[in-house]
């Protein structure tokens, strides 16, 4: 039986991330599923994510929407997901957080990326790979599909060093990889990462990553054995680091040791 955080029910790129990067922060997050407060920084990822998913999936159906029509769905998608997670503005105003993201996108729909000619194949397309040479399931969902490549946006605050953002992505790549090949019996092409970066002049740079290579897809298998038994032996102790500055289970987590976390 599985209940809804069951972290063995399957895996995916955000769980394995976060299980390798901290597994009391994972255990916290994705098996007890506790609320983490929406920042402005996600509250306008999210919504610039959602333009994003209009626009594609207009493109998909054949129609030609206008940018007019981009911006409303971003607008009305900004609203709705205010009224699903409270944002903790802090120090920010909601009416700037509102125009960052809207320019930010603008400059997504000005960018030559927009009139990409390779046809679309999938939005938000959620893929799931049954076990086989994986212990349990693998899920994902692939932001854009174009012929046989996967592509990601990612909404950041400055100009990414793009040696390190490869590095960093290496999990998430893989695992779109493998669930590509598996959904289509082809070989994925090599996978892109674009940056919508809000800065004043936001810019739009679209990276091209190396292909995935057999020593990657090993390294991949035998993380999600690393998963696997971790989740079964319940290893979740703290990893204190850099990370830690971004959680937000910081007083959880002082308690660890002291009584049962
Ligand atoms: S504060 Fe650091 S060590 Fe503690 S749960 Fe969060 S990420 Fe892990």
């Amino acid at each position: 039986m599985t209940t809804p955080g069951d972290p063995l029910e399957y895996m995916s790129a955000s769980r394995l991330k976060s299980f390798l990067t901290c597994r009391l922060r994972f255990f916290y997050e994705k098996v007890l599923q506790l609320p983490t407060p929406t920042t402005p920084n996600l509250q306008i990822g999210k919504a610039v994510h959602a333009g994003l998913e209009a626009l594609h999936k207009a493109k998909w159906a054949g129609e030609l929407p206008t940018t007019p029509d981009i911006l409303q769905a971003y607008q009305e998608s900004y609203s709705a997901l205010e009224e699903q997670d409270a944002v903790d503005y802090g120090q920010k105003s909601r009416e700037d957080c509102l125009e960052t993201g809207e320019r930010t996108l603008r400059a997504y729909l000005e960018s030559d990326l927009v009139t990409d000619p390779r046809p679309i194949r999938g939005v938000e397309a959620y893929l799931r790979r049954e076990p086989d040479e994986l212990p349990i399931p693998l899920v994902g969902v692939v932001d854009l599909v174009r012929d046989n490549t996967p592509i990601d946006f990612k909404t950041v605050g400055s100009t990414p060093d793009l040696r390190e953002e490869a590095w960093s992505h290496e999990l998430q790549m893989t695992c779109y990889f493998l669930l590509l090949a598996d959904a289509t019996g082809e070989l994925p092409g090599q996978a892109e990462l674009v940056y919508l970066v809000k800065t004043k002049t936001p810019k739009v740079i679209r990276h091209q990553l190396p292909s995935v290579d057999l020593i990657q897809l090993e390294r991949f298998k035998r993380l999600t054995d690393v998963y696997v038994e971790g989740n079964q032996r319940q290893e979740y102790f703290p990893s204190p680091g850099m990370h830690c500055r971004w959680c937000s289970f910081r007083s959880r987590c002082r308690a660890w040791g002291k009584v049962a976390a």
